[in-house]
């Protein structure tokens, strides 16, 4: 399993997703670090921590890091780029809302699901979709065109706060429909024809 050394996310990246949770889209993209002990392959069962009531998922487009970037322009954000991944951005929402910083909330055990990397030739970085199902259901669909920040800005920025280092994952953003996860539900992350994740939720060990 692909494993990062850091995890950097981005919050409210998409107009309706923001909206959806009474927030508007930031003048700056607004980051958070996943630790990478939240990683997960497919098949394996998200647990849900007995510290929250209401965890849910996030499905997003994960870019992986194929060189090491620094104080970076755009152009050589978008070269540096290593494949892509289907991300869950498992959150667990009501901390998110109690806690003033994210941490807790986006970095208990499990929470980082990760597809297969697809290391292909790119598609256009403003045409890459990403939909969510749970249990077969469509629940989120979005495109990387509606993103408030684009891809190649994203890593430009990033980079010049911290350097990104090869096999780093950041998350980009999930679009609308965020929901709950109930114990024996199956969540799906699918980057249309590059990569997909798929888990189980499973309640804690009693
Ligand atoms: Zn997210």
């Amino acid at each position: 399993m692909h494993m990062p050394s850091k995890i950097v996310c981005v919050g409210r990246n998409y107009l309706e997703h923001a909206k959806e949770l009474g927030n508007d889209v930031p003048s700056q993209p607004l980051l958070f670090l996943k630790p990478p002990s939240c990683v997960i392959g497919a098949w394996e069962a998200i647990v849900l921590p007995p510290q929250s009531q209401q965890v849910e998922y996030e499905g997003e487009i994960g870019v992986i890091l194929g060189e090491r970037l620094r104080h970076a322009d755009e152009a050589t954000a978008i070269g540096a780029i290593g494949g892509l991944v289907a991300v869950n951005d498992v959150t667990a929402r009501d901390l998110q809302k109690t806690d003033g910083q994210w941490t807790r909330a986006k970095g208990f055990d499990t929470f980082c699901p990760m597809g297969p990397v697809f290391r292909g030739a790119l598609p256009p970085l403003d045409a890459i979709e990403v939909v969510t199902t749970v249990n077969g259901v469509e629940r989120q669909r979005g495109t990387s065109a509606q993103m408030a920040f684009s891809i190649a800005f994203l890593l430009s920025y990033i980079s010049g706060i911290m350097t990104l280092e090869p096999g780093d994952l950041v998350a980009t953003g999930t679009p609308a429909g965020v929901g709950r996860l109930a114990p024996g539900d199956t969540v799906r992350v699918e980057l249309k024809g590059l990569s997909a994740v798929e888990n189980v939720v499973r309640a804690p060990a009693a």
